[in-house]
């Protein structure tokens, strides 16, 4: 983390850097002050504050005492001068007592911030369109940096809907409309769209693209009605590029913006402009969606991101390790690749925990020490579930005797389930792959291990399996 700040007290001033004016990039040093910043504003404001208002805070450089950090909207910047700034001046200067103020400014997303085009003879259209667009970039939420394609691990779950995605940004021209990806909660649905969004401001830098959550869709649609201002608002949505609406699933029951958000949809879509639209459940799925609102949204490319498998986990954390540059055993990493498995959000966060602690605790990362830290997590994975109760479930699901987990038979019908249920012993209970073999009539550990690999193959590929296996896990840890 932060080394320098931490390793030699001797090049400290309180933590004792000696900042260098650097109004161009910033300096390694200021970095890493900007880092040590990051991790008290996240204690001292809690992570709900931190994401949505602090951590879009961008250090751009220093001169004469000065930090100064930016903001994507005006909005932004204004909320963090009166709830936050003078707390995080403080911090800077706790920090280093050379910094005496932090300044924020507004740099507008490098979408949003293209200029209007010289040759144009227009200069009041022009003047209009950069109005726009500034508008436009306050009702936009900002992007995050790290949600790139390259940062994106592709595997069997999520490989149609990143092939879905990248067809978008190829070509100026609009492949299918809308694009609506759905899946569960930490499956990458953000950071695909956000990846579009990238792209397209460096390859299609004319474009206006919008991208916001649906509650901010509503809750700017509420601001606009309140203050008359709906024509505005209307105005504002229909002049964009490429709209991107994130977690679709939040206007359910909301009539109002559904109305809204149906009109937006359709008027973009006659002027050919692209629209992407995330969710948690298949359009069809979608009750509280108006029935009209919900067929139109499966007009264009339906993409599913499926639950990840062992492999996805793996690569995703392999990729992971490497961009932290830590020291972490491949063993840790398979560890982490079985047994964290309810999202890709959990399953950075306990990479990143391990990473820490063994960065403060300076020692190594083993599987022991990985347990040990780990201990809470892995528990509320745990919860003493036993092989018994998973046995019982899974042959309810399937319709067949208990007994036909234990038995030697090995037609499909029963050796599938089998295979299912020895996957979710190894998942949610902390036997070893004996243990469980014994549990399954007295079966060898390789036989355990090739059932939770094929049931892991199968859930990339089969849909089917996949929710069998989601339906009982959900039925077991409640
Ligand atoms: P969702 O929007 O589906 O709830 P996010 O896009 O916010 O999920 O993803 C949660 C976290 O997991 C993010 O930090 C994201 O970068 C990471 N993530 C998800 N899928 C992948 C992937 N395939 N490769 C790399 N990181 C991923
Ligand atoms: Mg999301």
């Amino acid at each position: 983390m932060s080394e320098s700040l931490n390793k030699a007290p001797a090049q400290l001033k309180k933590n004792n850097i000696n900042l260098e004016d650097t109004p161009l990039e910033p300096t390694v040093e200021l970095k890493k002050l900007w880092n040590n910043i990051h991790t008290a504003m996240r204690k001292e404001f809690g992570e709900a504050i931190f994401r949505s208002w602090l951590k879009p805070l961008t250090l751009r450089a220093y001169y004469h005492g000065t930090m100064e950090v930016s903001v994507p909207t005006r909005f932004m910047r204004d909320w963090i001068q009166t709830h936050y700034a003078e707390r995080i001046s403080a911090m800077c200067t706790e920090q280093n007592p050379d910094v005496k103020r932090v300044q924020i400014v507004v740099v507008q997303n490098a979408i949003l911030d293209d200029k209007p085009d010289e040759s144009s003879k227009d200069t009041e259209s022009a003047v209009a369109n950069l109005d726009l667009k500034a508008s436009i970039a306050e009702i936009s939420s900002p992007l995050d940096q790290r949600f790139t394609f390259d940062s994106f691990v592709v595997g069997k779950p999520n490989a149609l809907a990143h092939a879905a995605a990248r067809r978008v940004c190829e070509s100026a021209s609009v492949p299918f409309n809308p694009l609506f990806l759905y899946g569960g909660v930490g499956l990458g649905k953000t950071h695909l769209m956000h990846a579009i969004a990238h792209v397209m401001a460096t390859d299609f830098p004319e474009k206006v693209v919008m991208y916001l959550s649906a509650e901010k869709f509503m809750y700017q649609f509420v601001k606009a009605l309140r203050a008359n201002e709906t024509m505005n608002f209307k105005d504002q949505f229909r002049s964009v590029d490429v709209l991107m609406i994130d977690d679709i699933q939040f206007i359910a029951g909301k009539d109002s913006t559904q109305e809204e958000f149906f009109h937006t949809f359709n008027a973009l879509v006659d002027q050919n402009k692209q629209i992407i639209i995330s969710s948690d459940k298949a359009p069809s799925d979608l009750t509280g969606i108006d029935e009209r609102l919900r067929s139109r949204l499966a007009w264009g490319l339906v993409a599913d991101i499926h639950p990840s498998t062992y492999e996805l986990r793996l690569g995703i954390l392999h990729s992971k390790r490497e961009k932290l540059g830590a020291n972490v055993p491949d063993s840790v990493l398979e560890f982490l690749a079985l047994k964290v498995t309810s999202n890709i959000r959990e399953l950075e966060g306990a990479l990143n925990r391990i990473v820490a602690h063994a960065d403060v605790t300076k020692q190594e990362i083993t599987l022991e020490s990985t347990q040990e830290v780990l201990q809470d997590l892995l528990r509320s994975h745990d919860r003493r579930i036993t092989i018994d109760e998973i046995q019982r479930k899974v042959a309810e699901h399937y319709n067949l005797r208990l007994t036909d987990m234990h038995s030697a038979r090995r037609a499909r019908q029963v050796a599938r389930p089998r295979q299912v249920a020895m996957y979710l012993s190894k998942l949610l209970t902390a036997r070893s792959l004996p243990e469980i073999g014994r549990k399954f009539g007295g079966r060898d550990h390789t036989t355990v291990m090739h059932a939770i690999r094929k049931v892991e193959e199968l859930m990339g590929d089969d849909a089917q399996i996949a929710q069998d296996v989601e339906v009982v896990r959900r039925a077991l840890t409640g």
